[in-house]
């Protein structure tokens, strides 16, 4: 399921640029999907309301020559033409079969642009947009504020950010926003612009800016007027730069030169640990990745029905790329097939009729190789993708096969040992641990530059900074470089947008050597929490998807390594999840079912609070490097400002184990002041930016640790108050404010409250705490308590003390 338009679009786009690589190393048309099972019988283009398979598919031609025949064929195309750089582009709707039919003659017949399954979605969305449209009234609607902001970012721009909600959710809602130039200033003296209307899965979310605005002068307050009548004006407050003290003179930092693969990311924490043996070691998490390794490879053919592939029993080090497959033909007529095998070379002596021409199709071809036995000893054969293998081969010179890696030697091709580095002074298990891992995603190349400089200022710092000794003296911290080093690897020497690792879970038909950048896992979608396996939305079960799953929850050594830190360290007890790009800082929930966008259940009261409040100080901290603001609209549980992503790790170890998580996305996007717009950085922008990124979220990460230890050190209980809000004959509003975060647990009844008393809740996402109304005079006893335990006036909520706090709320006359 998609989790909104753009996404759908954005994985189509993504399945498309795959394919013009696959097509320069094979020739051949590259299939997207996998076609249906040979001798599998699949009822032909029917009624719109089955599920036939019908779709609209993209084909690609060499020239117009091709359009017409396909047009004069009959196929039903599109009224869309689009010239490539490699031929012709058009758009069919076909049937499995139509489509299968077309690939058998040739043509290049790739991923669907839509399906049944979008025709679905489109209903389902619209009946819910209609059902919405009716529910907005013709009656005035109410804006609810979210958030109202301005900041500085790079060069001291300043910006604005505004989140409003408005009661009235259907498309036809336009809200707009007026504000001043600062303090005396008129209401509208700075500026008006429109809003845009923010929705996920087909749901009305609120009102936002794309990105943030570019103001001269910081505004005090904002107006937002709706066209159905709304209007509600808002303070603006300054979002981050909270003071911070600035690093002593002695303070070091700036430890990463160069982008660094895997191998040299691994090597430099074990030289820390050897160089800092007081104060950090190494440790050697338990499953060894697959490794970068792959079997040795050779196809044979041009055009798919007289195409095979060979793939070696042994990896391509261990022995497969000595292998060689050559194709005779021989000079004698009415000639049988034959292989023969010596030492690794492999000769497949073609078939000939009484004329002396070859009759061997491919399909012959891979079942003499499968059935001889010395030649399946080296390698197993199989036809293109599934293609029936009807073709006549050709002969063909003898051809080595080769895995494709083109990583130098000093790359280990076997399985690989992922280390943590552990840095604390007291590495027992009595401090508050700290989780920081990088580069789940292969071609994030900044992030794990991120947690080696890290790594070095704690370690170099740790002599000469107070501050730095104070964090490892006091906290347990462990620290991951790269979770995916054989993923990584293959990034930095043989596809560089590699993003899932390297291990090939796709059946024989989609096995094929131009297949090969297609294989992996995401492992930031293989958890076991809200993932696609429960239903949750933002994963694939397609072994070719960039989003793939896995075979199973946890089926990945990277993964399983993830887990098994956070059980074999139960102090742990925070975890940064350092990802790139676009400049997010986000906590759980991570995931929703697409139907009803059903999320995961979100963090109560307190704790999102806590989250906001270390949002402060930790992005205040990125902002002090070079001025970057991490946006209002990029903070936030991960799908309120980004997307649902089924079965990732940041949920797992919320869910599971209670450890409080984020996920960074470093490299925000940086603002042109000559075109007034914010460029997006990418996955690996030239290292002069990498290392800017690299070195402003390391700042975050070390302030992450500046939460923590203030956590652990916690012992101040929070004090509370009760606040009637809102009076009216009938009924009283009140809620409760806390001087820090916080959850209250209140009773309406006179009883003692208890840690499984009601809690005071968030009036909605992104809004502040809800509103209680009752409709007659109440006793209410309630208690705060932190989420580090601390519980106000030392209250014993399991005991049989009174020292709860009391409040008689009245109602109406009563007074
Ligand atoms: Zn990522």
């Amino acid at each position: 399921m998609r989790s909104s338009l753009d996404g759908r679009r954005a994985r189509r786009v993504a399945a498309a640029l795959a394919l013009p690589l696959a097509l320069t190393l094979s020739a051949l048309p590259a299939l997207a999907e996998p076609s249906p099972s040979p001798g599998e019988v699949v009822p032909d283009r029917q009624s719109t309301t089955a599920q036939n398979g019908v779709a609209l598919m993209r084909i690609v031609v060499p020239d117009q020559a091709d359009v017409d025949r396909l047009n004069a064929m009959g196929v039903d195309l599109a009224e869309y033409k689009k010239p490539l750089d490699n031929g012709i582009e058009v758009h069919a709707v076909l049937s499995p079969e139509e489509a299968q039919s077309l690939r058998d003659q040739g043509f290049d017949v790739q991923g669907a642009i839509s399906d049944q399954t979008d025709y679905a979605e489109n209903q389902v969305e619209r009946s819910q947009a209609m059902r919405s449209a009716a529910a907005a009234t013709a009656e005035t609607d109410t804006l609810t504020p979210l958030r109202a902001e301005w900041f500085t970012s790079l060069d001291d721009q300043r910006f604005l950010s505004v989140e409003v909600k408005s009661s009235a959710t259907d498309a036809q809602t336009v809200l707009t926003v007026t504000w001043d130039s600062g303090p005396g200033t008129a209401p509208d003296s700075g500026g008006t612009a429109a809003m845009s209307r923010f929705t996920d899965a087909g749901q009305y979310m609120y009102h936002r800016f794309n990105s943030p605005l570019s103001v001269t002068q910081a505004p005090t307050t904002v107006t937002v007027t709706s066209n159905r009548g709304g209007s509600v004006t808002i303070p603006v407050t300054k979002w981050l730069g909270a003071a911070r003290k600035a690093p002593g003179k002695h303070y070091v930092a700036d430890f990463v030169d160069h982008y660094m693969d895997p191998t040299e990311v691994t090597d430099r924490i074990s030289s820390l640990a050897r160089e800092f043996p007081k104060i950090s070691e190494i440790v050697d998490l338990p499953y060894k990745t697959n490794g970068y390794r792959r079997a040795a490879q050779a196809q044979f053919g041009t055009v798919a029905a007289s195409t095979f592939y060979v793939s070696s029993k042994a990896y391509g080090h261990e022995g497969g790329n000595d292998i060689s497959v050559a194709l005779t033909k021989p000079e004698a007529a009415s000639s049988a097939l034959g292989v023969t095998v010596t030492g690794k070379d492999v000769v497949v002596a073609l078939a000939t009729d009484a004329s002396g021409a070859v009759t061997s199709t491919a399909r012959q071809v891979v079942d003499a190789l499968n059935g001889d036995a010395a030649a399946s000893a080296l390698l197993a054969a199989g036809t293109y993708r599934g293609n029936a293998g009807t073709g006549q081969v050709a002969a063909a010179p003898a051809t080595r096969l080769t895995d494709n890696l083109k990583a130098p030697a000093t790359v280990s091709r076997e399985p690989f040992q992922m280390k943590a580095l552990r840095v604390g002074k007291r590495r027992d298990g009595s401090k508050a641990g700290v989780f920081l891992y990088c580069q789940e995603h292969a071609r994030e190349w900044v992030t794990p530059l991120t947690c080696v400089e890290t790594a070095e200022r704690l370690l170099r710092n740790y002599a000469r900074d107070a501050d730095t000794r104070k964090l490892v003296d006091d906290l347990d911290i462990f620290i991951v470089p790269t979770v995916n080093p054989d993923g990584a690897h293959y990034s930095f020497y043989d596809y560089n947008m590699q993003r899932r690792n390297m291990t090939n879970h796709c059946a024989v038909n989609l096995a094929d050597p131009a297949a090969r950048n297609s294989w992996g896992v995401d492992l930031n979608r293989n958890f076991s929490v809200g993932s696609i396996f429960d239903g949750y939305s933002g994963a694939s079960t397609s072994c070719t998807s960039d989003t793939f799953a896995g075979p199973s929850e946890l089926s990945e050594p990277e993964a399983k390594n993830e887990v098994w830190l956070t059980e074999k360290y139960p102090n742990i007890k925070f975890a940064m999840n350092t990802h790139s790009y676009g400049g997010y800082f986000m906590w759980p929930p991570g995931a929703y079912k697409a139907a009803g966008r059903e999320l995961l259940p979100r963090v109560d009261y307190g704790t999102e609070s806590f989250f906001w409040s270390a949002s402060s100080h930790i992005l205040s901290a990125v902002q002090t490097w070079r001025g970057t603001a991490i946006w209002p609209g990029r903070t936030g549980p991960v799908p309120d400002v980004l997307y649902s992503a089924a079965g990732n790790s940041a949920d797992e170890h919320w869910y599971n184990k209670g450890i409080i998580g984020w996920d960074f996305e470093v490299g925000a996007d940086v603002y042109n002041p000559e075109t007034k717009r914010f460029q997006a950085v990418g996955f690996q922008p030239a290292f002069t930016e990498g290392h800017e990124e690299a070195m402003e979220f390391s700042a975050g990460q070390i302030a992450i640790l500046e939460v923590a230890r203030a956590f652990s050190s916690d012992k101040n209980a929070p004090k509370s108050e009760l606040k009637v809000t809102a009076q009216t004959a009938g009924s009283t509003s009140f809620t409760f404010t806390i001087d820090e975060p916080a959850n209250v647990y209140y009773t309406l009844d006179g009883s003692r409250p208890t840690l499984s008393s009601p809690k005071l809740t968030a009036a909605g996402m992104r809004e502040g705490a809800q509103q209680i109304t009752i409709d007659a005079t109440t006793e209410v006893h309630w208690f705060a308590a932190d989420i580090a335990g601390n519980i106000e006036k030392n209250y014993k909520p399991d005991g049989n003390g009174k020292n709860y706090n009391k409040a008689r709320v009245v109602v109406g006359d009563a007074r």
